[in-house]
């Protein structure tokens, strides 16, 4: 029976063919989800807590600063610092180097030294460093980060930087406690406040009061370490998260250069608990918050 066995093994072949074929398309799919993007790169992240101070300069140089980012997948970076000269560096290189920058944001910090952290919210000088340095052709688009507590924030001075950045669209990045949050509010309500720490040791349930009452406040997460519990997002933060998505941002605060030493492991910890998230959460508070808010301006 020649026909019939010609018929066997011509469907045997196309069997062992289709079935070659299987395995290859097996093997070219488990190839493609191992090159996919989303596995070769991390999730951007949008640093909305930079400080790139005089200590820093000298030690980690601008082209290695700007590696650390790239190597970090951070892609925009709000900076500040003290004095102001590390920020416009980062401003000047990023315009100079755009493709091997992040977009920088700068923030004019109102301190010249480290002694003025204690005593800025009186001091009539630091209200003309703010104005001098937002002459400069920089591309500001807030003041701060700044340290105040409790009734310090209620000064004359204070309340004009408030008034400033109302008038002029620039936001505060604001280290205060609870009690100065709502002075500064008291000031002007209008005004746009990125809250360093989400208040350092607020709890989730009084910044879902304050998230409800100013419309213009976003929680800035550096130093938040209760956001997780070994290694798993706790409970009440993923509710807050998940209910306010549109008002968390992350940073790396490298107020010490030791900040600057870990940098890596700061990124790494976020994209730990953001992948805890649904992605459209985690990827509106790595990246997506940052960008909405200061996406237009900087270098690009
Ligand atoms: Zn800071």
């Amino acid at each position: 029976m020649p026909d019939a066995v010609t018929t066997t093994v011509t469907v045997a072949a196309r069997l062992s063919i289709r079935a070659s074929r299987l395995a290859l398309a097996i093997a070219a799919a488990v190839l493609a989800l191992a090159g996919r993007p989303l596995a070769a790169e991390p999730m951007p992240i949008f640093d909305a807590h930079l400080h790139y101070n005089d200590e820093a300069t000298a030690v980690h140089p601008v082209p290695e600063v700007l590696r650390l980012f790239r190597e970090s997948g951070v892609v925009a970076i709000l900076a500040t610092s003290r004095p102001n000269d590390g920020s416009r560096a980062l401003v000047a290189a990023a315009a100079a180097t755009p493709r091997a920058a992040p977009r920088v944001v700068p923030f004019v910090r109102p301190y010249r030294n480290h002694a003025d952290r204690q005593t800025w919210f009186n001091d009539p000088e630091i209200f003309a460093l703010i104005e001098s340095e937002l002459r400069r052709d920089v591309g500001y688009r807030g003041i701060g980060e700044f340290h105040v507590f409790g009734r310090d924030a209620d000064t004359p001075w204070v309340k004009r930087i408030v008034a400033l950045a109302v008038e002029r669209d620039l936001w505060l990045h604001a280290h205060c406690d609870d009690a100065a949050l709502e002075i500064l509010f008291g000031h002007n309500p209008r005004v746009k406040i990125v809250w360093a720490h989400t208040g350092f040791s607020t709890p989730p349930a009084t910044i879902a009061r304050y998230l409800a009452r100013y419309p213009n406040l976003m929680g800035e997460l550096s130093y938040r370490y209760d956001v997780t519990e070994d290694g798993k997002l706790a409970p009440a933060w993923r509710e807050l998260f998940v209910a306010h998505p549109d008002r968390f941002v992350v940073g790396s605060d490298t107020w010490v250069n030791e900040r600057w030493a870990q940098y890596r492991e700061i990124m790494a910890y976020y994209r730990g608990w953001l992948v805890q998230l649904p992605p459209d959460v985690a990827s509106r508070i790595a990246f997506g918050n940052g960008e909405r808010l200061f996406g237009t301006g900087g270098n690009r």
